[in-house]
């Protein structure tokens, strides 16, 4: 189903225009039209939903399965062996286009690009509390 105001649902009518790496039944996959690296790719469900967790999982099973194929072939023809594959929910994480999309983006030595990874550690005993909470959560 499309969502009437989502430009991604427009790409996949055809009303947007792409350039169009592969496509199947259920997805698409195209170029960022602005690409952080050359071969920056988009990945998507042809079938609109806003967030990861929001997809059918055989629909979001089946893309997961087209990335391999689609990270060698951006690998290849941009002559590295390195991405990263970034794939935001939410505006607080970045997410521009509220139709799910995942990022691949090959990565070069010295690509200015940079990665901020603010890395922080538990006070004691918060760990096994977030991670308690984690798993009731699950239940
Ligand atoms: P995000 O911030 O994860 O939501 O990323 C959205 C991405 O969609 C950005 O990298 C945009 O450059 C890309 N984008 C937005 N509109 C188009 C479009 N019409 N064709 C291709 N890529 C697009």
């Amino acid at each position: 189903m499309a969502a009437p105001n989502c430009v991604f649902c427009k790409i996949v009518a055809g009303k947007i225009p792409c350039l169009r790496v592969y496509e199947d039944p259920s997805v698409l996959a195209f170029l960022d039209i602005g690409p952080l690296a050359e071969g920056h790719l988009l990945v998507i469900p042809k079938d609109h939903a806003e967030r990861l967790e929001d997809m059918p999982t055989d629909i979001l099973a089946h893309l997961v399965r087209q990335l391999p194929p689609l990270a060698r072939a951006v690998l290849k023809v941009t002559a590295t062996d390195s991405y990263n594959l970034l794939q935001n929910n939410g505006k607080t994480s970045g997410q521009e286009v509220p139709h799910v999309h995942f990022h691949i983006i090959p990565r070069k030595a010295a690509d200015g690009l940079g990665y901020r990874w603010l890395a922080s550690s538990y006070p004691a005993g918060r760990g096994e509390e977030i991670r308690r909470q984690l798993v009731a959560a699950l239940a």
